[in-house]
């Protein structure tokens, strides 16, 4: 049976006898001093440095996979902050729906007054309740026949929107 030897100086690859295990000779192209691995270790360490930065380069990767494993089992703790934000979005949006019907049924909607005004204060009163948005639907001469002294006046209704 033979082992697998790469010389660390000149990197050529060739078998020698696995009696020669954990044995140091000269390399055979270079005559560099090489060690020969022993076959009860399972692994042939060409050259140790280069091992080591690979396991590191290895443990680097594990542990991105680790982080991105994480990360990706982080996102259900992250759900509670969506769902709270889509039923605050929701929330919101409800009271914009119900604002908008609101003001919808405002805008159908009607208030009247009933003035009296005297005929003096007539004109003066019109533009008045002109001013703040009422419309006069209709005015009848009326009188108070309640006192001794009749006194007539105009009824007046006016409307606006709520
Ligand atoms: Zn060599």
């Amino acid at each position: 049976m033979t082992i697998k030897v790469t010389c660390s100086k000149c990197a050529k690859t060739f078998e020698v006898s696995d009696k020669f295990g954990g044995k140091t000779g000269p390399c055979p192209n270079c005559k560099a001093q090489i060690r020969v691995p022993d076959l009860s270790k399972n692994f042939v360490v060409h050259n140790p440095k280069n091992w080591f930065d690979k396991q590191d380069e290895l443990m680097a990767k594990s542990a991105a996979v680790r982080k991105t494993s994480t990360s990706t089992s982080g996102n259900p703790s992250q759900m509670p902050t969506i769902l709270l934000l889509t039923v605050i979005a929701l929330l919101l949006l409800g009271t914009l729906g119900v604002q908008v019907v609101s003001v919808f049924q405002r805008r159908n909607a009607w208030e009247y007054m009933i003035t009296s005004p005297s005929d003096i204060d007539f004109q003066r009163s019109l533009d008045n309740h002109g001013k703040n948005g009422w419309e006069l639907v209709t005015a009848r001469r009326a009188s108070n026949s309640n006192s001794l002294t009749i006194k007539f006046s105009y009824e007046c209704i006016f409307k606006r929107r709520k």
